[in-house]
């Protein structure tokens, strides 16, 4: 294969779409040719670390050999059977392991595509368990401000009202229900006023609200807030004292990422309905999760329609639960609290950077490092010069984070924090 025009860039410049791109005037993209435990190769021949696991899921780093055992071995016997009618192992095994590790009272499983579309199923899942007990007034979500849950419809209407699609689809999302922001941050005090004001949102909204949903802990792409679980803890006992059920989307935060397993249990609380997604094929397929508790499944049966009112074409795809069952087997044996510890450790590095004029704060949680700035960055700018330094980072907004691979070694941590701090000293951005 020669180098340089193995990949088409022409074409991929004409023709294809990339996530929140500009078909007329795109940001550059850069041809990879392959991957390796935490490293990203470009076919211009650069090595690159790689700072963002895929957007948090490749978790073990790329091409681990059990996850392709995974799934070359289920590829053998069966990529893809239909779900209706049919079941197999792989989702059994699945859905075992997922009950297993996730809060005891979520005890029914429903396989999804993406996290956008498990999103959507909770979203049903909550509609659909009023319904069936004749409360048809229940029609709203309510959620924080900051959230992002994904670019599908009901997703998108429940994503932070200004740094998203709000305006521009006005008229088409339903209207839901925004309260502030969670305020409080990890580590700092509780602001009880704030819990306060949330309980006012509960007693003026209630009657007209089938769940609250947010990201537990960690508000990733709607500005990476990092939170107090006593906030976390409040919106538990809120919901079930004004009925309203509890989502939390977990499609970033599982898997360890925040340093528990899942993020709700830094407020020891558990959810009615959880969205998974993102990690739990270990970053290789697409894969999600919607779990429920028997009560809300129940419900939801006994209902007219009688049933739960969804069922993709791919749900229960075997290759992608064969592979999450692997991941999943993988966390443990590779001890992932360990890992996440010592990234945590290895991460505060990144805390040279609050001495740059540049830098508005410095945030670090679980294996999570971000380095807020005062300006929004040139993202074309400082992804080149990041690459130029062995390095794959890809900010937004005014934020520089970084989420890698649990098997990243502190030497690769120190590479992509150092890379960060010169590129704001030398205002690469
Ligand atoms: C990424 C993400 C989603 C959407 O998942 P997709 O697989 O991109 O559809 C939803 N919620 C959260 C918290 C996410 O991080």
């Amino acid at each position: 294969m020669s180098k340089n025009n193995a990949v088409d860039l022409d074409f991929d410049k004409e023709h294809i779409w990339h996530p929140y791109t500009s078909m007329i005037d795109p940001l550059p993209v850069y041809p990879v040719s392959h991957t390796d435990a935490a490293h990203i190769y470009l076919e211009t021949g650069e090595q690159l670390i790689d700072g963002m696991a895929s957007w948090w899921s490749a978790i073990h780093g790329y091409n681990h050999p059990k996850l392709v055992k995974a799934i070359t071995e289920q590829a053998q016997s069966m990529s893809h059977v239909m779900f209706g009618s049919i079941t197999h192992a792989p989702a059994i095994n699945l859905c075992k392991k997922l009950i297993n590790i996730t809060p005891e009272p979520l005890q029914k499983v429903f396989l999804a595509d993406s996290g956008s579309v498990s999103v959507e199923v909770a979203i049903k899942m909550a509609l659909q368990f009023w319904m069936s007990q004749g409360a048809q007034h229940k029609t709203k979500l309510m959620t924080a401000r900051k959230g992002y849950h994904g670019d599908t419809f009901a997703a998108m209407s429940v994503c932070d009202p200004v740094n998203s699609m709000h305006s521009m689809y006005q008229g088409f999302l339903p209207e839901h229900i925004f309260v502030p922001a969670p305020a409080s941050s990890f580590g700092g005090n509780i602001n009880h006023d704030e819990l306060v004001e949330l309980e006012n949102s509960f007693k003026l909204h209630h009657h007209e609200v089938a769940a609250f949903i947010i990201e537990p802990i960690v508000q990733n792409a709607g500005g990476m807030n990092f939170y107090h679980p006593a906030y976390l803890k409040e919106l538990r006992i809120l919901c079930d004292k004004y009925n309203v059920l509890l989502i939390l989307d977990e499609i970033a935060t599982g898997f360890g990422r925040t340093g528990k397993l899942f993020a709700c249990e830094h407020a020891n609380i558990s959810p009615d309905i959880l969205c998974i997604g993102k990690a739990l094929t270990g970053g290789t397929m697409t894969l999600s999760a919607t779990l429920t508790t028997n009560h809300v499944a129940t419900e939801i049966s006994k209902g007219n329609a009688g049933v739960l009112m969804h069922g993709p074409t791919f749900m229960g795809n075997p290759l992608a639960c064969a592979v999450a069952s692997a991941s999943i087997d993988l966390l443990f044996e590779n001890n992932w609290e360990a890992q996440v510890t010592r990234l945590f450790g290895a991460m505060q590095h990144l805390r040279l950077c609050e001495k740059l004029d540049a830098v508005e704060n410095v945030r670090i949680l679980g294996a999570i490092g971000v380095v807020e700035v005062k300006h929004t960055v040139n993202v074309a700018k400082i992804q080149r010069y990041f690459i130029d330094q062995g390095l794959w980072i890809r900010p937004f907004g005014k934020l520089i984070y970084i989420m890698p691979p649990y098997i990243t070694s502190n030497q690769q941590i120190h590479a992509l924090c150092n890379g960060i701090y010169t590129a704001l000293e030398q205002q690469q951005y």
